[in-house]
């Protein structure tokens, strides 16, 4: 963004904030990505002092030498909190004011970009909060949301309609922190700037698609929060449909946002509705050694709920590149690895394509830099819905018992032969990449 920027983060007393936005701005400002004169104002309804706020914001930023501590105190000179609420114009007046006191001393456009770490219940309220009394009429406004874009089509419709009057697509970036993993950035590179990969990217040499993503961890804590939208709502119908749709699209005009963005909505509209026939649902229990609890034992979760932890679905792109190629997306909370993967089978290789860098940070720079290649349009949003909306709405009735495992293990039992069902050969011995040292 050419000129001068406040980056204003809504919720800053939440967990999204101190454990990935915060780290993710210092980041920035660490590798020389925000000017001096950039200002952030964290903002949110918990009254707490400056000290208070600039410790609770640096708890997960690692300083693990002498020069990064003093970058660390130059960049918390830079951030400052308003405490308000989210429904009343007040408090927003004391942020605006705040803000332009920032910017008297600047030259330039004025740019504010606001980043909302909140729950979605208060989404519509803070956009128009925000576009009433904070928006700036000197530079570019800039609106990031973070997940969950709605519960199904209805309501992610229905969320669209209510944000569109306030802000428009150009301003809005919904942020799916996948999308800035760099290996999943690096895989447009990876497909069609080789010409041995185009050559072999169709149902003519890959045999079948997975997409898997483990975690070790379960709800502990959260699972109130998680038992709301379970595994699909999760991972699944955003993070793991994003990255299908980059392993599965043609190859885009230019690089552009809009050509990219093209493409992967053309690839979704290609996808049937999952059927449950394609589905397999676990939920975790007890570990083996009886040390982990079961997802039913948190406290937080209602009694006997059928919430899925793990999901493995199976995809169908009716398209000619793809037609009769598996796409099977798996993941799931306490299993008994980390990982993220994409592996593709072509007759008898399986390869694994990724690796973890800092998402976040990416992403923030590609908002400032007005970059929308890496997140969601309104109708890209709008196809993903559409292929998982029925199952969820079957899952919601508790028409569907998920299957038990146990807390550390692989998942459900039924999870070999699921996919074995769609062709995945299991090589004799799993090839595991080395740890990065
Ligand atoms: P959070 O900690 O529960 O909420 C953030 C802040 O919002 C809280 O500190 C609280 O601030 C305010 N808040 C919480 N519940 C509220 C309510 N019912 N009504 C009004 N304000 C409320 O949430 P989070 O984990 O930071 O997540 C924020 C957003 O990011 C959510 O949409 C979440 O799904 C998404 N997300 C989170 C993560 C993660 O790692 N945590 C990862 C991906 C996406 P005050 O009370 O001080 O106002």
């Amino acid at each position: 963004l050419a000129g001068d920027t406040t980056i204003i983060v809504l919720g800053a007393s939440g967990d999204l904030a101190k454990k990935k936005t915060f780290p993710a701005l210092f980041g920035l400002y660490r590798n020389g990505f925000l000017s001096k004169d950039t200002h952030v104002v964290g903002y949110a309804r918990t009254k707490m002092d400056l000290s208070q706020f600039r410790q609770r914001i640096s708890q997960f930023i690692k300083t693990p030498h002498e020069e990064i501590k003093r970058q660390l105190v130059e960049f918390l000179e830079l951030c400052t909190y308003v405490s308000g609420s989210y429904d009343e114009d007040e408090g927003y007046q004391r942020l605006n004011k705040i803000i332009e006191e920032f910017e008297k001393d600047t030259s330039g456009d004025k740019n504010r970009v606001f980043y909302m770490a909140l729950p979605p219940s208060v989404f519509v309220s803070v956009a128009k909060g925000l576009k009433k009394n904070v928006y700036s009429t000197k530079g570019v406004n800039r609106l990031i949301v973070e997940k969950p874009f709605g519960m199904d089509l209805d309501s992610s419709r229905e969320l669209g309609k209510a944000l569109a009057p306030l802000w428009t697509e150009e301003e809005t970036y919904r942020i799916d922190h996948y999308l800035g993993k760099e290996m999943v950035k690096n895989l447009l590179i990876i497909r069609f700037a080789n010409v041995f990969f185009g050559s072999i990217w169709n149902r003519h040499s890959i045999a079948n698609i997975q997409i898997t993503f483990k975690e070790t961890i379960g709800t502990e804590g959260r699972g109130g929060y998680f038992d709301e939208f379970g595994i699909i709502r999760d991972v699944m119908q955003n993070h793991l449909l994003q990255i299908l749709s980059i392993v599965a699209m043609e190859r885009p005009v230019t690089l552009n946002a809009e050509d990219v963005r093209n493409e992967k909505v053309r690839v979704l509209r290609c996808i049937s509705p999952v059927k449950l026939d394609d589905t397999l649902l676990g939920q975790y229990v007890k570990s083996e050694d009886g040390s982990k609890p079961g997802y039913l034992e948190d406290e937080t979760v209602p009694k006997g709920s059928n919430c899925p932890t793990f999901a493995a679905a199976t995809l169908w792109i009716k398209n000619e590149r793809w037609e009769g190629v598996p796409f099977i997306l798996r993941c799931g909370k306490a299993l008994n690895e980390a990982k993220t993967e994409i592996r593709i089978q072509f007759q008898d290789v399986p390869g694994n394509i990724f690796n973890n860098t800092a998402p976040y940070e990416s992403l923030i720079l590609d908002v400032l830099k007005s970059d929308h290649s890496n997140f969601v349009r309104d109708d890209e949003l709008d196809a993903a819905w559409n292929i998982f909306t029925p199952i969820l709405h079957k899952i919601d009735q508790a028409k569907i018992k998920p299957q038990a495992y146990a807390y550390g293990s692989r998942g459900p039992s039924g999870v070999d032969d699921f996919v074995a069902r769609f062709g995945y050969k299991r090589p004799a011995q799993e090839y595991h990449w080395p740890e990065r040292k």
